[in-house]
């Protein structure tokens, strides 16, 4: 008989999904001989056996694959090895092994939905998982990835399972949190000092709860969520106000897509994402039904499906289709993990808590991505995506970059990979960078990681920098516009000079002033400041980003003087005089007004101008409020600047004051606004190209979350014959600027420069 052999190289995300065992069954229900292996490059696979087997085979592959695995691309070649006996999985020899093994956690499987209604022992089992689906990142400790190494470590399998974990065959081959009614870890209610043990008793009691419009304390994958019905006004209400989250809109969970799509506008890149592996929090577009109480104003909800097993179990029992689930802690800290730490202090806000015996080891919190020009941008990357590498072409081994301040997110430098950490928080509160240092810890250890070189942001007196700074070992300074295009490089595999434009709230200059509205000519280890928005002052340093008001003042007092705030008292109709008069003081007599070229801060400006937004309530609620303002509108109009030393929008502030006088609708006005920056954005990259003859555009900073923006930049500039380079995976707010910092380190230490 004539047997044929064949060499697989599968590349993509392959490892620590159960990519090893699923070819293994695959190989074995085609016959084939072989091995299978991780290797640096993903899973190398060689089957040997009759030609149609391994058409058959190769044919089949793609198709069947783990749901949590992607292939990037798939080479097949010929070979000639010796004969095999069977077929096996082999260890894998490459070094760097060890760091791919960790696995983001994965939502339920539909095989494990049905065996949780058909498998005797898993009957409504809230912890059904198997190789494709359940908890990793979230219980594992430390590695190689084995069973003792994770908080499932205390339950010890039962038989039944221990033959599905030991069966290769079977779906459950090596699933380390392989558990079932009788061996594995349970939910408990408590309720009013009562404690209810029987899964079908907590259900009924829990949607009972809930549609008696009770907040419950959940227990959930990566932390607690606070779950409420979202269809009851003065329930919702009651639950922002004790989370001390009055102005911000509360994420949803819905029972399927069905019920979605009742609601808010999807389409089919959103409904993907909903559905992806991962679940995360989607940003879509409200319909009518959706009540202002949840809304606050704004046209877009963040959604998420069902990813738990208890989700599932829950849906089938509420009569009401969506849950609010929002991360169960008190308003900055880090999303609560300990059982009794929630009970305790969710205990002002919750009537009930559903906890279960099964320690969080590391906390995640619901990852949050949005759709633009068709493409999913993730803005806050924590559970299912990390620990997830992102694959470089240069050396990182040994840096560790220490990432900003207010949506911190860590990094580290393993072989050519980089590790970003899940998604930490604002580092000014004590809890959340009690997190930080314990999670740099955490990711040392699990991944074997120990630092020669740390990189940080310029910024002095960030947390993050301090840090690092008593660290001592070798330290350098990215500044934080340069890192936040470097991120978008990194991204996108770009080592070459680009046209980098960056706008965001906060970034501290070479020159000590406060930039955001950056224009750079820059590679990864150099930048030009090409241009910038202008400097203005910013009364009260960061005090003035929860006023947006004060930069309008600010604007106008610069642009037009004192005296035309006096003939303007109108634009500041419900701000306090004697409040205005105190911070034009500050302005005019340069008090505590540090210079800023931001352009989170000019959007605060035209926020509060157009009264959307004259008090901020949470972070960058001016800007989104504007930007769903002008989502109301088509105009095609825009307003004037005038690029020079630097970018003035005097003349747009003029033009935006006579439309208000002559009552343009104020969406128009918005509209028009975001036009403005787009056409800037444009005009001074055709600038840049004619100088440098440069035609790559990366776009990355925070404003880059607003869609209007977003898209329009990138279909603007391509238009104009650029190629555009915007962030998909990678946060491009400040979540993404350690991966920034590493890659400009990473360079420099390549070219000899550190
Ligand atoms: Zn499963
Ligand atoms: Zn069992
Ligand atoms: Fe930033």
């Amino acid at each position: 008989m004539n047997l044929i052999s064949k060499e697989i190289l599968v590349k993509g995300l392959v490892q620590g999904v159960g990519f090893r065992p699923f070819i293994y069954r695959l190989a074995h229900a085609n016959n084939l001989l072989g091995t299978v292996e991780n290797n640096n490059l993903g899973v190398r696979i060689v089957i040997q056996g009759k030609e149609n087997d391994i058409i058959n085979f190769i044919e089949v592959l793609p198709s069947s694959i783990p749901e949590a695995s992607h292939i990037n691309q798939l080479e097949v070649k010929t070979i000639n090895p010796n004969k095999f006996s069977d077929f096996s999985i082999i260890k894998s020899k490459s070094l760097s092994q060890e760091v791919t093994e960790v696995s983001p956690d994965i939502a339920v499987c539909i095989n494990c939905l049905e065996d949780m209604e058909k498998q005797s022992n898993r009957i409504n089992y809230a912890f059904t998982n198997c190789t494709n689906c359940g908890p990793r990142f979230t219980i594992i400790k430390d590695l190689p990835y084995d069973r003792p190494k994770t908080t499932m470590a205390p339950f010890i399998m039962c038989n039944e399972c221990q033959q599905e974990y030991s069966n290769i065959l079977d779906r459950r081959f090596h699933a380390q949190p392989v558990a079932c009614s009788n061996c594995g870890p349970h939910y408990k209610l408590i309720y009013k000092d009562k404690e209810f043990q029987k899964i079908e008793d907590i259900l009924i009691i829990t949607s009972k709860l809930i549609q008696e419009n009770k907040i419950l304390a959940i227990k959930g994958l990566g932390g607690f969520h606070l779950a409420c019905n979202p269809f009851d006004n003065e329930t919702v209400k009651k639950l922002r106000l004790k989370k001390n989250r009055e102005g911000k809109p509360l994420a949803l969970m819905f029972s399927n897509i069905k019920e979605v799509q009742k609601y808010l506008y999807v389409n089919e890149e959103e409904k993907r994402l909903l559905e992806d592996w991962r679940r995360p929090i989607v940003l879509l577009k409200t319909k009518e039904q959706i009540s202002e109480q949840l809304s606050l104003g704004l046209d877009k909800l963040g959604i998420m499906l069902p990813y738990m097993p208890f989700h599932y179990l829950l849906f089938k029992k509420l009569k009401i289709p969506a849950l609010v689930l929002t991360s169960g802690n008190l308003s900055d800290e880090p999303i609560i993990i300990d059982n009794d730490v929630a009970i305790k202090s969710l205990d002002i806000i919750a009537d009930a808590s559903i906890i279960y015996n099964r320690e969080i080891h590391n906390r995640t919190d619901d990852s949050v991505a949005f759709v633009a020009n068709n493409k999913s941008r993730i803005i806050r990357r924590s559970r299912s995506y990390a620990p997830s590498p992102i694959h470089t072409n240069f050396n990182t081994e040994g840096i560790f970059a220490a990432g900003a301040e207010l949506v911190n997110c860590f990094g580290i430098g393993k072989g050519s990979q980089i590790i970003l950490s899940q998604h930490i928080g604002d580092l000014k509160n004590m809890e959340t960078f009690e997190f930080y240092k314990e999670s740099i810890q955490r990711f040392s250890n699990l991944f074997r990681f120990k630092p020669d070189m740390v990189v940080s942001d310029l910024h002095p007196e960030y947390l993050s920098s301090k840090y690092s700074d008593s660290l001592n070992i070798k330290s350098i300074k990215v500044q934080h516009h340069h890192a936040h295009i470097a991120s978008c490089m990194v991204e996108n595999n770009l080592d070459e000079k680009v046209i980098g434009i960056s706008l965001d709230g906060t970034g501290y200059g070479t020159d000590g002033n406060i930039w955001g509205g950056e224009i750079l000519v820059c590679n990864l280890e150099d930048f030009e400041r090409f241009n910038h928005f202008e400097y203005i002052k910013q009364p009260g340093g960061d005090a003035a980003n929860h006023h947006p008001w004060r930069m309008l003042l600010s604007y106008l007092i610069h642009y037009f003087g004192s005296s035309f705030i006096n003939e303007n008292k109108n634009l500041f109709d419900d701000i306090n005089n004697d409040e205005i008069s105190l911070v034009s003081t500050m302005i005019e007599k340069d008090l505590n007004c540090p210079l800023t070229s931001s352009a989170g801060r000019l959007f605060d400006a035209v926020s509060a101008l157009l009264g959307v937004c004259k008090n901020s309530t949470y972070h960058a609620e001016a800007p989104m409020r504007l930007e769903a303002l002008a989502r109301k509108s088509n105009t095609k109009s825009k307003y004037t600047f005038k690029i020079d030393q630097d970018i003035s929008f005097k003349s747009c502030f003029e033009e935006m004051i006579v439309d208000l006088k002559n009552n343009r609708e104020v969406s128009d006005i918005a509209k028009a606004f975001h036009n403005t920056i787009i056409d800037l954005t444009k005009e001074v990259s055709l600038l840049i190209r004619s100088k440098y003859s440069i035609n790559k555009v990366a776009l990355s900073g925070g404003s880059f979350q607003n869609k209007i923006l977003l898209e329009n930049c990138e279909n603007t500039l391509k238009e104009s014959g650029f190629e555009v380079f915007s962030q998909s995976d990678i946060p491009s707010n400040d979540g993404g600027i350690a991966l920034g910092q590493i890659a400009i380190a990473a360079k420099l230490r390549e070219l000899g420069r550190l």
